[in-house]
Order: structure tokens, then sequence, then C-alpha cells
């Protein structure tokens, strides 16, 4: 694998951590157990920071806040005109500190630096202009109803909206989360993934600076067991959001049944097919093949995992794949050129590397890679398999690392019928020159996005979410919005209804 196109550190790691506690009411504070967790740099296992374990306790405490911060104000209360120019000063300040945001999230994650700073953190800013530009634009509708009656629909916030994020975007799956919630007038309890608390802490305290009143936004830091599960299953939480595996989106939509039936969203797992067909140019197909399953280290839910490539294009695809596999750029995350880092920790590694075994046992074609990258840290080298079958363990679960199954196909119906035949539905991707394929393709395919002649375009207008068990509702655009209002309707006699 290239090391050789880099040589100097891009940015140094940062060398200390300022916020590491959980913040309630505008407060950072000590867990109430006193207790901490490691948070290790993924790079070599080294810890980072002892962070505040938040469990029931906590998210008790972070909902009571919450719950005054709505009930009592001044959130909700506020216009919307305000909250929108304290989201956008929020933009302003995440824009200055830039750089330094990029770097903890590099460090705890181990995402490539140049990625986080050149395109995350403007993600996120632009994420949070676009809800805030929401706040003054959400309003109802005057109906008319049969009989003498004035109706209109008042679209107000939800009230408290719990929020659990994973760890493969720390920082856009916060602005997923909090940037329509807040702009709705909702406040939030956020838990962050154990594996990366950091990145959340230092925005929410520029949030703070920002002019964001104690107690709207609130972060817990802690584990799924406890803190997440509190969350879920609180009686005084109105709305639930998470984004995860399939497995515990199932456990969320269990806890919020079996506590108040507070509304749940649901952004889950994937096993997104690209399509490449026939007419295809293989060197582009190759490319954009490649970037859709390997970008964030393979650690994306939406990631192009199953790559259908068309029989006359095989061989000249496959061969192609596997030299852009050994020309990509693996290590140091904060040298320059990096297309890929560590994966997140210890567990996902030894998956990952699980998978590919069960690949080699299964009769797929190890291309290249396979295994380990170096001698420290949770590196794994670019990986393809060939000859991959549909019934293969590598075809049907999410790996969630840097690891592409190439599969062959005849013709469109074939593939369609392929293509569908999974338990998720998030996306997919269509590499076609040819308008009536196109067109075909996008309709049949079961999933909430398809990436024509592109893929991963996450703009913040773009609604994304899943069909069948990649999730239930969408996130981002307007869409996201109906997540954090509830629809009253309001209906009054008209008294002289002659006039
Ligand atoms: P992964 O296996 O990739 O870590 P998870 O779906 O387990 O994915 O984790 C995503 C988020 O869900 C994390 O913040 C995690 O702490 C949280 N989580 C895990 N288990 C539970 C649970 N039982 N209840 C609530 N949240 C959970």
């Amino acid at each position: 694998y290239s090391t050789a196109s880099y040589a100097q550190d891009l940015i140094k790691p940062p060398v200390s951590v300022e916020y590491d506690k959980l913040l309630i009411n505008g407060k950072f504070v000590e867990a109430a157990s006193g207790k901490t967790f490691p948070t290790l740099d993924p790079r070599n296992g080294d810890v980072i920071a002892h962070v505040a374990e938040g469990d029931a306790e906590d998210i008790n405490r972070a909902v009571a806040a919450a719950r005054k911060a709505f009930d009592e104000g001044p959130w909700p209360k506020m216009t919307a005109y305000e909250r929108c120019k304290i989201i956008l000063r929020f933009a302003d300040l995440v824009e200055k500190h830039n750089d330094e945001i990029a770097a903890l999230e590099t460090w705890d994650n181990g995402k490539p630096y140049e990625q986080s700073a050149n395109i995350e953190i403007p993600m996120f800013v632009r994420l949070f202009r676009y809800y805030a530009g929401w706040a003054d634009k959400i309003h109802g509708l005057t109906i008319q109803a049969d009989g003498p009656h004035h109706v209109q629909t008042l679209h107000e916030p939800i009230g408290v909206a719990g929020q659990i994020i994973p760890w493969n975007f720390p920082l856009l799956m916060f602005a997923w989360k909090v940037g329509p919630a807040l702009a709705c007038g909702n406040t939030v309890v956020l838990k962050t993934a154990e594996q990366t608390p950091l990145s959340a802490l230092l925005v929410a305290k520029l949030f703070h600076e920002a002019g964001l009143p104690d107690g709207v936004l609130n972060i817990v830091s802690g584990f799924g067991a406890t803190a997440g599960a509190a969350l879920a299953s609180h009686m005084d939480v109105d709305k639930v959001a998470f984004t995860g595996s399939t497995e515990t989106g199932k456990t969320i939509l269990e806890l919020a049944a079996k506590s108040n039936l507070k509304s749940v969203t649901l952004e889950l797992g994937g096993k997104s097919p690209f399509i490449v067909c026939e007419d295809a140019d293989v060197d582009k197909a190759v490319e954009l093949a490649h970037f859709a399953l390997f970008f964030n280290q393979g650690q994306c839910c939406c990631a192009g995992s199953r790559t259908f490539v068309h029989e006359k294009v095989y061989a000249e695809f496959v061969e192609k794949a596997k030299a852009r596999a050994l020309k990509r750029t693996v290590g140091d995350p904060f040298k320059a050129g990096m297309e890929q880092g560590p994966q997140i920790d210890e567990k996902q590694f030894s998956k990952i590397l699980g998978y590919i075994k069960s690949g080699t046992e299964h009769g797929a074609t190890l291309e290249t890679g396979g295994a380990r990258f170096g001698s420290k840290g949770y590196f794994i080298q670019p990986t393809v398999f060939s000859n991959v079958q549909d019934d293969m363990p590598i075809a049907k679960d999410e790996i969630f690392g840097p690891v592409q199954s190439i599969l062959k196909y005849k013709d469109l119906g074939e593939v369609i019928k392929r293509a569908n035949n999974s338990k998720y539905g998030l996306a997919a991707g269509v590499f076609t020159k040819n308008l009536d394929t196109a067109n075909t393709l996008m309709r049949a395919l079961r999933v909430g996005t398809v990436w024509i002649n592109c893929f991963d375009t996450f703009d913040a207008t773009i609604p994304f979410g899943g069909y069948k068990m990649s999730g239930i509702g969408r996130e981002k655009g307007e869409y996201s919005l109906k997540n954090y209002l509830q629809v009253k309707a309001v209906v009054t006699p008209v008294i002289n209804p002659a006039w």
C-alpha cells in the first residue's frame, strides 16, 4: 500500500482535551456516579482522555433540564428569528474553530484530518445554517373544511428530543439530529457514542458561547445499555432519534413502545448495491465504486458494499479495482494525502478481519489486502474480493470496513432482483450513460437514496433514510422537520357563515 506519497505531518494531533465532563443545564459536570471511561486513539490504542460516564441518573438530570427549558422557556418561547440568529452565530463560531475541531474529531475517530477539516466540519456548518434558515419558515395551513368552521393547523415543537448517535461521523450525526430539533424549537438530550465522545462536547460549548440558553442542549457521554437505554425509555422524553445498527434500532423502538410511546426515527444499517452497467466507462466506474465502499474506512451505513458488475466489463473492472485498492494511501490520518486511517476500535477491527476470513472460506477470490496494515492501531489493508456470491456472509451482512465485494451479473432484470434481495434498503449507486437504464433502476430499487453516476452526495437539503430494515423516517432537508414537529388542528365555528 502506498505510503510514499506523503511525507510530512499535515497537522500535529492535539495534546490535551479541554472538555471531558457531561454538559447538563449549560454546565460541565461530573457523572452522578463519579465514574469515567477511557476514549482511545484508534491509531495506537492509547488513552486520549477519561470522560465522565453518564448513566440513568445523569439522563434523568439532563432530561429534567431539557424539560424545564422546554416547558418554561426560553427556547420554544423565543421568536423563531432569535433562535435562527443563535444557530447562525454557532455556525460562525464552528467555522472559526474549524481546524481545532477537525483535529479533535480525527484524534478520537481516526478519520483523515483532511476529510474532517475540508469536508465534514464545513458540512456541519452548512447543515446548521440550513436549519437556521428553516426556524422562521415553519408554519401550518388554513383548511377549507365542510361546514361553518375556520380550521387551521399549528406546527409545534414536540418537546424534549432524545438523540442517540454513532461513532462513524460524530459531528455530522450531531448536526443531522440537533440542527432540525433546535430549529423547530425543541430541547435536546444527546447521547454520544462511547467511542467518540469528545467533539460534541467542544461544539456544544461553542453553542453556549453563541447564546444558547442553559438546558436547551444537554450532552451525556456514556454507554448504550445504560445511558442510551435510559434515554429511549424515559417517560419525560417526547421523541427519540437514533442512528446505529439495525439490532439496536429494534431495541430503541421496543423501549419507546414499552415506556411512553414516544415517536421514533431510526437510521440503521445497509448493504447498498453499486451497479456498474455494461455501457460504463470502466475507469470512472472503478474510481466511484472504490470511493463508495472505502470512504471513511468503509464505516458508512450506506457504503456501496455489493459491487454488481456486468459480465461484459467484469474482468477489466476487477483488475482495475484491485489496482486502485493497492494505490490507496493508508496511514496516520494526521498526515497529508492520507485516504484511509484506522478503524474505530478493536471490536470493529476484529469483526472486519473475521468477515475477511469468512470470504476466503466461502470461496470468494481475495484479489488484494486481507490483513492488518502495520503493527499497531486498528488499520486494515484495503481489501477486494471478486467472485462473490449472493449467499456469502460478506455479500449479506454489513461489514463496516474496507472490504469490497464484487459480484458478476448478466442482465438488468437479474441485477434488480439481486440488488433488492436484502433486508436493508438504505441506498444504491448506479453507474451508466444510458438514460433508459438509469430510469429503470431508479424506480426499481427499493432504497431511500439512488445515486446515479455519483455517490455519498450528502447535501444538507437532500433527505436521507431507509426502506425496509434500514430505518424509519428521513433526515436532512425539509423532510427532517417532520420528525420534530407536532401538528395541532385548531377549529373554531364561524358565527355568521353567510358573511
Ligand atoms: P455499533 O455496534 O456500531 O456501536 P450501535 O447501534 O450499538 O452500533 O451504537 C450506536 C449508538 O447506540 C451508540 O451511541 C450506542 O451507545 C447506542 N446504543 C447501543 N446499545 C443501546 C441500547 N440498548 N439502548 C440505547 N442505545 C444504545
